[in-house]
């Protein structure tokens, strides 16, 4: 189980850190994905495009191979029983553990005038989410994975209240580890909204990458054979494992170490490279975005498939505690 905010066009960290892994465990697992709507009203209170952006979400996971007749592919906001568990899950959450959070303070900081309940108990509905479907694996980026410790202890503290329901949710990527995709100016990671130039989009065209991956920072190249990168170069050789040929990756490598590295040669590269991956997905998005017909569907089956496993899930919450009195 997995989500994504509709606060933006995706980007390389989404796909890479989340969609990706999405897709390879279709075949395997019995998987919700959701557009994670009701969170987006914690830092985007104003609505009125967010039909736009919960279409063009689906939009780009269905592009980037997701299959709707799979997964159960929906939105947070049509499944009611989301609110009720979420309710429920917030007499187990301490006001102590909430502030703590990481992803918390950083919103704070970024909207003092908007620190509402719902950006303090986000760890809270996200948890709510999760173990709704009584999911165990939960594909997600390193930026979540203080939130996914939170909701296996508030999974956990339920069940020692009131009983066995709910499975350990676990964050998870097919690598060894979780994947935090960086940001092409070697500050911090791409984003939907911060520094949009240094963040490449599914949507964004051929010269808009290129634009892109030619401003990011590099320097006049290492003095010394085989130096230890720096971090803004790290970065540069980590989004060409991403989607570069390994004989590609090995001559630039082998370029650094031996001081012929040409920063202007690998960046055009790299820029080819992001063309060829991202342009199929953006050009079946913009196909797909065009079919609304077919988004309402996807959207009300995967509702259908949703619902009926968090039935089942309520059902057994409710007996738990003891809430069904007839
Ligand atoms: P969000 O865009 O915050 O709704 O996140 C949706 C998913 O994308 C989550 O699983 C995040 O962990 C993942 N994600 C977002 N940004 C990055 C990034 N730069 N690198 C890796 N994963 C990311």
């Amino acid at each position: 189980m997995s989500g994504i905010r509709p606060t933006g066009f995706l980007h390389l960290g989404n796909y890479f850190g989340a969609v990706r892994n999405y897709v390879r465990m279709q075949d395997e697992f019995d998987c919700f994905f959701m557009v994670a709507d009701l969170h987006s009203l914690t830092t985007h209170p104003d609505t009125r495009e967010l039909k736009i952006n919960v279409q063009r979400v689906l939009a780009e996971n269905i592009a980037s191979g997701l299959d709707p007749e799979k997964v159960a592919l929906y939105c947070q906001s049509h499944i009611r029983e989301t609110s009720e568990l979420y309710l429920y899950l917030n007499m187990l959450a301490y006001q102590g553990e909430l502030e703590k959070t990481v992803t918390f303070k950083d919103k704070v900081r970024q909207q003092p005038d908007n620190v509402n309940a719902g950006l303090l108990t986000y760890p809270v509905l996200q948890t709510a989410d999760i173990i709704l479907h009584r999911a165990e694996l939960v594909p997600v980026g390193k930026d979540q994975e203080q939130h996914l410790e939170m909701a296996r202890t508030f999974a956990n503290r339920f069940n020692h209240r009131y009983g066995e329901v709910f499975p350990e949710p676990k964050a998870f990527n097919f690598g060894d580890e979780l994947i935090k995709v960086p940001s092409l100016d070697g500050a911090g990671k791409m984003s939907k909204s911060e520094n949009q130039l240094a963040t490449l989009y599914l949507s964004d065209d051929d010269e808009m990458i290129r634009k892109k991956v030619m401003k990011a920072k590099t320097d006049s190249g290492p003095s010394e054979p085989n130096s230890k990168k720096p971090d803004y170069i790290e970065n540069i050789f980590l989004l060409m494992k991403l989607v570069s040929k390994p004989e590609t990756i090995r001559h630039y490598e082998m370029a650094f170490n031996d001081c012929t590295v040409r920063y202007g040669d690998l960046k055009k590269q790299l820029a080819e490279d992001m063309v060829a991956f991202i342009t199929p997905i953006r050009q079946r998005a913009e196909t797909i975005r065009q079919d609304q017909k077919y988004l309402k569907e996807v959207m009300e089956k995967g509702a259908e498939k949703a619902r009926r496993s968090a039935k089942e899930t309520m059902d057994k919450v409710r007996e738990a505690m003891r809430l069904n009195y007839y």
